[in-house]
């Protein structure tokens, strides 16, 4: 059993992008699906606050200078867990 919330990124699982660029080479404003809640519109209780502390781990990498697989290499962190850490899926 896991308790959700509405999505803070998106209304109902679709996020409004001003610039999006489509397949053809053209841009412009398109709605997209919430990468955050998956476009489901609801996450599990509590992933606004993972959400932040995600942003911190990503800074803290940033100010290191390294991408996501260089960090991984270097501290031994496992990509896709590190990934999802950053945007707050996992804790
Ligand atoms: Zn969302």
């Amino acid at each position: 059993m896991s308790q959700t919330e509405k999505c803070p990124s998106c209304v109902d699982g679709k996020m409004f992008t001003p610039f999006a660029s489509f397949a053809d080479g053209s841009c412009g404003p398109a709605e997209l699906p919430c990468p955050d809640c998956g476009a489901t519109g609801q996450i599990t209780a509590g992933f606004a606050e993972r959400r932040e502390a995600g942003k911190k781990l990503r800074a803290e990498r940033q100010a290191a200078g390294l991408s996501l697989g260089e960090w991984c290499r270097r501290t031994g962190e496992d990509v896709v867990k590190r990934s999802g850490l950053e945007r707050g899926f996992i804790r």
